[in-house]
């Protein structure tokens, strides 16, 4: 049955893509499943949950109001809070017992002054990202001596993020030996601190980056960090995400479509409207150069995304389509890696867009199966 904008997630797929990179990690190295932006997009909770099953042990998110809503879901086990957090935020994040990241002698000051005890502590070094962290591996060493004696803080980790993991092997590799030789200093103090810094990029291209656990988000989607072609790392993609052909109707030359009326036609030609638009997350700026599949041909949009349809050219002969056909905007036929370089843009970005609006339906390979709720 169709539905305007339908979102099916393969569980099955993250277990599996979960486990694949599990199996490819070095010896020693643990998995952790990024469901930061509501799973990129493809529910936090489900997606923890089967991350879970696919073998991750640990599971991150980037905010502390994440955290708590997968705690409050029940998920179990270590999380990590990889992003900033502030001090109304804090309470969120020890609330649901997860680890956090510090580099700033303020914040670690905040913590001991937070009323709460065994808060266990990440510091971030940046090693070239320019964001959180911070660059002087001295001032960040002696930040991780104070966690390591303070009565109410547990130096826990030590930990990165990799700016070209997608485009710089040589770059990235100097950036990880410089990490490693700041992790040796915080083991000295925490024998048991993990040392992280690989993304899906670097797990899937740099062994070396491996350390004690990699924090992997696009690739556990089945996605490709390198935007290309997921298959090629043995990855699955999860989700589908689909429309239907709610109105079809022939345009003559002269006639135009949409807001603005920037497209008009100069032959005959047909129009499909589905009832997807940026409202569901398929971005305005996305004009007229994506391709949606229509009866298994993919077929340009035509004129501006609007919030709640985008129109599409189905050329002069309509044979092939119906009202009421699907439409498939990710899926067999057209990768989000492929509509994402089409429209200027990520994979990343294509399923983190989509908004509460979009209907989530989860299966395993096909067979119904519990969602984000349950
Ligand atoms: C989002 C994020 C990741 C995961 O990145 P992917 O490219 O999706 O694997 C890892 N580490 C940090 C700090 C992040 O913010």
């Amino acid at each position: 049955m169709a539905l305007r904008a339908l979102a099916r997630i393969n569980l099955a797929a993250i277990e599996r893509n979960c486990a694949r990179l599990r199996a490819g990690l070095r010896e020693g190295s643990a998995l952790c499943a990024v469901v930061k932006a509501n799973g990129y997009g493809h529910g936090a909770v489900a997606a923890a949950r089967a991350a879970q099953g696919g073998g991750a042990d640990w599971i991150a998110v980037a905010a502390a109001g994440e955290a708590a809503e997968l705690r409050a879901a029940g998920i179990a086990g270590p999380l990590l809070v990889m992003g900033a957090i502030s001090a109304a935020e804090l309470p969120l994040a020890l609330d649901a017992d997860a680890d956090i990241v510090a580099w700033s002698p303020l914040f670690v000051a905040a913590l001991r002054a937070s009323g709460r005890s065994g808060i266990r502590v990440h510091v971030k070094l940046d090693v070239g990202m320019g964001r959180l962290g911070t660059r002087d591996a001295g001032a960040l060493a002696r930040l991780a001596e104070q966690v390591a004696g303070a009565p109410e803080l547990e130096l826990a980790g030590a930990t990165t993020h990799l700016p070209c993991a997608d485009a710089d092997r040589d770059g990235t590799r100097a950036q990880v030996a410089r990490f490693t030789a700041f992790g040796e200093r915080v083991r000295a103090l925490a024998p048991h601190a993990l040392l992280h810094a690989a993304n899906s990029a670097a797990t899937l291209s740099l062994p070396d980056s491996h350390l004690d656990l990699v924090r992997c988000g696009i690739a556990i989607y089945g996605l490709d960090p390198f935007g290309i072609d997921a298959a090629a790392h043995g990855l699955e993609p999860a989700l589908e995400l689909s429309s239907y052909v709610a109105a079809l109707k022939p345009l003559a030359p002269g006639e135009s479509v949409g807001y603005g009326s920037t497209f008009t036609a100069t032959e005959p030609t047909w129009i499909a409207t589905l009832p997807i638009g940026y409202g569901d997350g398929f971005h305005r700026a996305w004009e007229k150069r994506g391709t949606v599949v229509i009866g298994g041909q993919p077929r340009p949009l035509a004129g501006r995304v609007s919030m709640d349809n985008i129109t599409v050219d189905v050329g002069p002969d309509p044979s092939g389509v119906r009202e009421g056909d699907p439409a498939v905007l990710v899926g067999p036929g057209q990768s989000a890696e492929r509509l994402a370089s089409q429209v200027g843009t990520i994979d990343y970005e294509i399923t983190t867009a989509l908004t509460d609006r979009v209907t989530r339906e989860y299966h395993r390979d096909g067979e119904p199966a519990a969602g984000a709720g349950s």
